[in-house]
């Protein structure tokens, strides 16, 4: 037996916490040694909150100017490792090694942020190098923490084990052979009985520069990983029960799934279902390799199974997700140019722009085109369909509204089979709420549609009742 298990976020939130996923790796790894012999392959994301503290430290430095500040902060970033190493790490000599190359990998930041400080300018890729330290902090900890009980684990980076990407720093994607020298690299340690720890979320481009996958990438590392050593399974480890029917802080009896296809949770994920990175499911759909979100809360509980699409995943309406911070920019083209034209103009400027479209829709009469975006972008992506008229009138004019909140409703059992939407949106009719934008891929998994912020929890938890989802 074959298994890739992710640990990430709260759960390694402290040395303590640290230590017990430790010793749940241990309790896996030993379980199956009394049958079956069990490899595992471990992925670590960053300590809780890392990734976050470097994403804004970064900028401010940059900001501020000044060394000095530098210098604090990393004080107080390497008491926070040192601390959680030493709660975690029980056998004093394992601590002492593990503390000298937190101590040679904290003296590299303090370099790349003192660059960037004196440069006085951070560039995407500046920024993958100073974030990687999350994860590559985090991987020797808990490597350590492991080889303390008596596991012979190894850390590795992301590129140390093949994970080569193209240079779409931030957004960083595996590059095609590189799938080889991952199945090489760790099946030679497996064959060793080693336990590999793979940091989570960063590559490498072929030239050895560090790129990372995006944020929440460390559950696209241990998918790739896994797809390349073809693994038995690939367990996500988190505070959560599983994927649930809803977001359990907003909707009443949401409730975990048991049994979700590769494309349903793919339609979660893209559309705000946080429990899983978007790029995750791609690299396991063709060998069919299960992925398991579960819960260290209760370890021993089944978790959520993605796996192929079967029986148990027919239900037509199986989750609902909605992203909370979304603004619709409606754009009227001029009349006497085509849609596609007007299109053509919006989505070159926006992609320039680096805008993420989140749902779209047309007019053709009136040349209007409404596209949702998360509301972080609005102002760039306003300020990039002000220039638009610059190279030709097309654009007539538009308006935005970020008092919106976009929802998703997923279920495989959707397609073809008729009145889903019309359950759907009578839900909103009986609540007196009403529309403001629809679309409906059409591959029919997913139907989503904008609705004003005020009317969204119970819009969501009238579709939840209505669907029984969950049940
Ligand atoms: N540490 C990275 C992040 O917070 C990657 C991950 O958690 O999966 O986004
Ligand atoms: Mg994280």
């Amino acid at each position: 037996m074959r298994l890739v298990m992710k640990f990430g976020g709260v759960a390694i939130a402290d040395g303590r916490k640290i230590k017990s996923v430790a010793d749940l790796v241990k309790n896996v790894k030993e379980d199956a040694n009394a049958g079956k012999t069990k490899e595992l392959v471990i992925v670590t994301s960053a300590l809780f909150d890392v990734t976050d503290i470097l994403h804004e430290t970064a900028p401010r430095i940059v900001k501020e100017g000044q060394v000095e500040k530098v210098k604090e902060f990393v004080v107080a970033f390497r008491a926070k490792h040192d601390t959680a190493a030493s709660d975690a790490i029980t056998d004093p000599r394992v601590l002492t090694k593990v503390k000298s190359e937190l101590k040679e990998r904290m003296d590299e930041l303090e370099k790349a942020l003192i660059g960037v400080c004196l440069v006085g300018e951070l560039t995407v890729r500046s920024c993958d190098y100073i974030v990687s330290f999350g994860e590559r902090l985090a991987a020797p900890i808990l490597a350590g923490t492991l080889q303390s009980i008596g596991i012979d684990a190894v850390h590795l980076t992301g590129g140390d084990v093949g994970i080569i990407t193209n240079d779409d720093y931030g957004n960083a994607q595996l590059i095609t052979g590189a799938e080889e020298t991952i199945r090489a690299r760790l099946t030679s340690l497996l064959a060793d009985n080693k336990v590999p720890v793979v940091c989570g979320y960063i590559g490498e481009t072929k030239k050895g520069i560090i790129t990372t996958t995006g944020r929440g990438g460390s559950d696209y590392t241990a998918t790739l990983i896994g797809a390349a050593i073809a693994a038995d399974e690939i367990w996500l480890w988190k505070e959560t029960e599983g994927i649930m029917s809803a977001d359990p802080k907003i909707i009443k009896d949401a409730r975990k799934i048991p049994y979700i296809s590769y494309r349903e949770a793919m339609e979660l994920s893209y559309f705000g279902a946080s429990v899983l990175h978007p790029r995750a499911i791609e690299p396991v759909i063709e060998k069919q390799i299960p992925i398991r979100v579960k819960n260290l809360l209760m370890p021993e509980d089944e978790g959520t199974l993605i796996g192929k699409a079967s029986e148990h995943t027919t239900k037509a309406a199986k989750a609902i997700t909605l992203i909370e911070s979304t603004s619709i920019i409606n754009i009227a083209g001029r009349a006497v140019k085509s849609i596609s034209e007007v299109a053509a103009r919006i989505f070159a400027v926006l992609a320039a722009e680096g805008v993420d479209i989140i749902m779209i829709s047309h007019g053709s009469s009136e040349r209007t085109i409404s596209v949702v975006i998360n509301s972080a972008q609005q102002k760039k992506a306003i300020n990039a369909l002000r220039n638009i008229n610059t190279e030709g009138a097309v654009i007539r004019d538009f308006t935005s509204n970020s008092n919106v909140c976009a929802m998703g409703v997923v279920g495989a059992g959707m397609a073809g089979s008729p009145g889903v939407a019309g359950k759907v949106f009578s839900a909103l009719g009986n609540e007196g709420v009403s529309v403001i934008m629809i679309s409906q891929g059409s591959s029919e998994y997913n139907i989503s549609f904008v609705v004003k912020k005020e009317d969204a929890y119970r819009t969501a938890q009238a579709i939840h009742d209505m669907f029984e989802m969950g049940k």
